[in-house]
């Protein structure tokens, strides 16, 4: 059988959207002492007075995690199997913390080491991935985790960045903290399915297994001995005979501990040689396993949203990085003052809607994290309007299809869409409360602050050259459609899309744009609500086209888009029509678009190597050979955002961290596939178009 995320992941894929449907939230009720009570599997999740103990008892000190990360290099994952309330995290990241002020003079110096340029040492970094498929809402987990008053500090923080109920993953960052969450809701079985990485501790929570029978199966055990390797811990609650045996046969050493509370459970570690025989191109791709490349010197190439996002995922890490850009920060495309964030979904295109929401979420969370709003950014929300029968009828089947929560979107009336715009509109649409603009560059400025990372203008002629001379171990190209002429082996099937903007202001003697917009619009073309009295109107979409200098008919064209944003902006459009040869202030730019509207994101692979050596690949992909990919090592790519970079760069850019550092990645492994550069050449070779 051919491998399906490669094949589907095409435009015309027809694979419906309906994973959303699947995502049940727990059912709980609050007992008497105010403690969560699960209905599903009529147990509780803790008891209040015990709980903080009597995990660390279970989980935490059988790990010995201090002393593992004291003797860890990189990123420690820890996997737990039911988040819960996701206190066994907070008490996980209390004592992170702890270890972490233990080795501050260690971290201060090699901060200082990676700035002098020499060998970097990755930082210890804690990814938590946890698992959960009944999840709590945020108010649930914060009303559960506020039975701990002492561990306030950290479940405020939680609860600021806890999801949305959506099904899939959702990647948490906090603000200068080298620790990751990974919050993956869906059954334990497809979830590690998706994971790419090792895990160096597993805890086992999850409802004991008279309580849960269903999650006690082969499939976890199967899962757990393919990710783990020597010597992973792992600690549960639970000492039941079935389980001490399949662990067992899993290649796990158990010791069954009394917790001097009248309770057994069970500690152990992974034994490699008594664990599965399977190599590691079985359950992940080779294209998918760069090798890694020892840090020394980080270059990226590009100082868009792309570049500035990558380089803020890796200085977070402790890494040092330097964005080299001919013209400075966000001029090109990143360099519009309005961009509308969101993410527009296809009903029937399951892999891009769940990394466009996914990255859509993420990026709202970095945006919280990262710009003041009035400064930069407004989440004022946006409207996707019905302005055509086939667009109605679109939004019709999408909200059919899916179930995404109302927070993240919801249909509404033109009355409803009146009101929350404040024009008058002649159609309703999808709403998305929290979406709004933001300006590209604001967030660039903001984010290269980092004292790790250092700004450059260069222009770059000859990546080889240039990565040679400088003594890069990496390098970053994330410099959109000008990146074919560095990677002149690389295939890369990009297209220019120049837009144009036209800037609306309320001047004296011109036609008024009304102010009271309150959202963003989006029809055809889209409208923000006027920033410093301008109002920004685009973007016209001009296929090869690279002419620089901005066009009378282009703003006739975006004032045509007037049309669908309700009757004070049709009145607008008929006063402009009349004014048709006026010089109007704007700026053009170029999306980088891809075939199937995807980012290509990731380490790119040898291909002239990979065209002889992966030959049978075209016989059957799925008999593809089970070794090692050639790649041009430490090189990566970041482009093809299109016009949707607000919404995909730091979802990319997290990736690419991930990629390097030798961390799990954080969205699934096929997500991960179907953002690899190479995906095109692969695809090619599998069609026999190559
Ligand atoms: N670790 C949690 C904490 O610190 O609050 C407590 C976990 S609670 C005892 C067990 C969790 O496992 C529940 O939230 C439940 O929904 C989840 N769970 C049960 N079966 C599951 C499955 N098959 N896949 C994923 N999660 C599951």
């Amino acid at each position: 059988m051919k491998n399906p995320s490669f094949i589907e992941t095409t435009q015309n894929s027809s694979k419906k959207d309906t994973s959303q449907k699947q995502l049940r939230p727990a059912k709980i009720h609050w007992d008497q002492q105010g403690q969560p009570f699960s209905e599903d599997f009529n147990d509780i999740y803790f008891s209040a007075d015990s709980a903080i103990e009597e995990r660390r008892r279970i989980f935490i000190n059988p790990g010995r995690l201090q002393e593992r990360w004291q003797q860890h290099e990189g990123s420690f994952t820890l996997v737990e199997t039911g988040f819960g309330t996701g206190l066994n995290f907070i008490l996980t990241w209390l004592e992170w913390i702890a270890f972490q002020d233990s080795q501050k003079d260690n971290t201060q110096n090699q901060a200082i080491k990676n700035q002098a340029g020499s060998e970097q040492e990755v930082s210890n970094h804690l990814h938590f991935i946890s698992i959960e498929k009944y999840p709590l809402d945020k108010d649930q987990i914060a009303q559960a985790l506020a039975l701990f008053p002492q561990l306030k500090h950290l479940s405020v923080q939680l609860t600021e960045q806890y999801p949305l109920l959506i099904k899939g993953f959702h990647s948490l960052q906090f603000k200068d903290q080298n620790l990751s969450l990974t919050l993956i809701f869906d059954d334990i079985s497809s979830a590690l399915s998706q994971l790419n990485g090792s895990v160096d501790a597993w805890y086992l929570d999850g409802f004991p297994p008279a309580k849960n029978p269903d999650m006690w199966t082969d499939a976890l055990y199967v899962s757990m001995a393919q990710l783990s390797k020597e010597n992973t811990r792992i600690a549960t609650h639970t000492a039941d005979g079935d389980v001490r045996c399949a662990l067992s046969a899993a290649g796990f050493e158990l010791n069954k501990v009394n917790d001097g509370m009248e309770c057994e459970m069970l500690h152990g570690k992974f034994i490699q040689s008594q664990g599965p025989l399977a190599s590691t191109f079985d359950t992940l791709k080779p294209w998918l396993q760069p090798k890694p490349t020892v840090i020394k010197k980080i270059a990226i190439i590009g100082a868009g949203i792309a570049g500035c996002t990558t380089a803020y995922a890796l200085a977070r890490r402790g890494i040092a990085v330097t964005v080299i850009d001919q013209h400075g920060i966000a001029t090109e495309a990143s360099g519009n003052p309005q961009g509308a964030m969101y993410a527009k979904l296809a009903a029937g295109e399951a892999t891009h809607s769940e990394i466009y929401v996914q990255g859509y979420l993420q990026s709202l969370r970095w945006l919280h994290q990262h710009l003041e709003t009035g400064d930069g950014w407004d989440n004022c929300g946006l409207i996707q309007l019905a302005s055509t029968e086939k667009e109605a009828l679109r939004q019709k089947k999408f909200i059919a299809n899916t179930n995404y929560p109302k927070e993240l979107l919801h249909s509404i009336s033109a009355e409803q869409a009146s009101k929350i715009s404040g024009m008058t509109m002649n159609n309703g649409g999808l709403f998305f409360p929290e979406a709004g603009w933001v300006s590209p560059q604001r967030l660039c400025q903001q984010l290269v602050k980092h004292p790790l990372i250092t700004v450059e203008k260069n222009h770059i002629e000859d990546l080889a050259e240039f990565k040679k001379d400088n003594g890069y171990s990496h390098v970053i190209i994330a410099c959109a459609n000008q990146s074919q002429k560095l990677l002149k082996d690389c295939y890369l099937p990009t297209k220019s899309i120049r837009g144009q903007l036209t800037y609306l202001e309320q001047t004296n003697g011109k036609p008024q744009p009304p102010i009271g917009l309150k959202t963003v619009l989006c029809g055809k073309g889209y409208i923000a609500p006027a920033h410093q009295g301008k109002f920004c109107l685009g973007a016209s979409y001009n296929i090869k086209d690279d002419e620089t200098q901005m066009r009378l008919s282009d703003h006739q064209k975006n004032f045509n888009y007037l049309e669908d944003f309700g009757q004070e902006f049709q009145q607008l459009h008929q006063e402009l029509k009349e004014q048709a040869a006026e010089k109007f202030p704007g700026r053009t730019g170029f999306r980088c678009t891809t075939p199937d509207y995807l980012p290509m994101a990731g380490p790119l692979i040898n291909e002239q190597a990979f065209d002889q050596e992966f030959t049978a690949i075209r016989k059957n992909l799925a008999r593809y050979p089970r070794r090692a990919v050639k790649f041009h090592q430490g090189l990566y790519l970041n482009i093809g955002h299109g016009s949707r970079g607000l919404t995909s760069a730091p979802l990319c850019a997290e990736l690419i961290a991930s990629y390097i550092c030798g961390e799990n990645f954080p969205l699934a492994k096929s997500h991960a596939e179907s953002l690899l550069p190479a995906r095109f050449f692969i695809r090619e070779m599998v069609r026999n178009k190559r």
